[in-house]
C-alpha cells in the first residue's frame, strides 16, 4: 500500500513536471476548428479531434472509475458547461489550447493514479475543463440556426465520447483487471504529452 502511494505520488510529480516543461509548445496543439455550421460539422469535430477524443473519453473513464452518482454527474457536468459556453462567444477566454491539453494530461494522471476526489471537487474540475473545450468553438460559431445545430451536434458527439469512456471502463471491469484501467490512464497521459508536441 505504502509502495503504491509513493509510486503514485512520484508519477503525479513527474506528470505535472512534464506539464510545465512542455507548456510552451501547447499553443500549436489544436489544429484548426473547421466549419462551425450545421449538425454534421458539430458532431464530427469532437469525434475527429484527437485532443477532444482523449479528454472526453477520459471524462467518461474517470467518472466510471469513481463510481456511484459520479458516473452520470461528471459527464453531465462536462456536457452542460461545454454546451452553455458554446453559446457564449462574447467572453474572451485565455489559454484555450493549453487548457484543452492540460485537461487530457490531468485526467490521464487522475485515472492512472486512481485519484478519488469529493464529488463536488470532481465536477468543478471537469466543469473547468469543459469551459476550454466549449469556448474554443463557441468563439467561432455563427449566431444562426446552423450555429445552433452545430452546437447540438457538438454536444451529441461529446456525449458519445463520454459513453465510450464509460463503456471502456465496463469492458475493463468485465476482464476483472484493475491494472488495465491504469494502463488506459497512462495511454491518455501519453496522448496528452504527444499533444504538447503536435
Ligand atoms: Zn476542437
Amino acid at each position: 500500500m505504502q509502495t503504491s502511494f509513493v509510486s503514485s505520488s512520484s508519477f503525479l510529480r513527474n506528470a505535472f513536471l512534464a506539464l510545465f516543461v512542455f507548456a510552451p509548445s501547447f499553443a500549436f496543439a489544436h489544429t484548426g476548428h473547421g466549419s462551425t455550421n450545421g449538425f454534421q460539422h458539430g458532431i464530427t469535430h469532437p469525434l475527429l479531434g484527437f485532443d477532444h477524443i482523449c479528454a472526453m473519453v477520459a471524462v467518461g473513464l474517470w467518472a466510471a472509475q469513481r463510481n456511484g452518482n459520479a458516473i452520470w454527474l461528471i459527464p453531465l457536468t462536462f456536457v452542460s458547461v461545454m454546451g452553455s459556453v458554446l453559446g457564449v462567444s462574447a467572453i474572451d477566454f485565455p489559454f484555450l489550447e493549453q487548457g484543452i491539453i492540460a485537461s487530457v494530461l490531468i485526467l490521464g494522471v487522475f485515472i492512472t493514479a486512481a485519484v478519488r476526489l469529493p464529488l463536488i471537487a470532481s465536477t468543478v474540475i471537469v466543469g473547468l475543463f469543459a469551459l476550454f473545450h466549449g469556448h474554443a468553438h463557441g468563439a467561432e460559431m455563427p449566431n444562426t440556426v446552423s450555429g445552433l445545430t452545430y452546437a447540438i451536434g457538438f454536444i451529441t458527439g461529446t456525449s458519445f465520447l463520454h459513453l465510450a469512456g464509460i463503456g471502456l471502463w465496463i469492458s475493463i471491469q468485465r476482464l476483472n483487471n484493475a491494472t488495465l484501467l491504469r494502463y488506459a490512464g497512462g495511454a491518455i497521459t501519453a496522448c496528452g504529452v504527444a499533444l504538447c508536441f503536435a
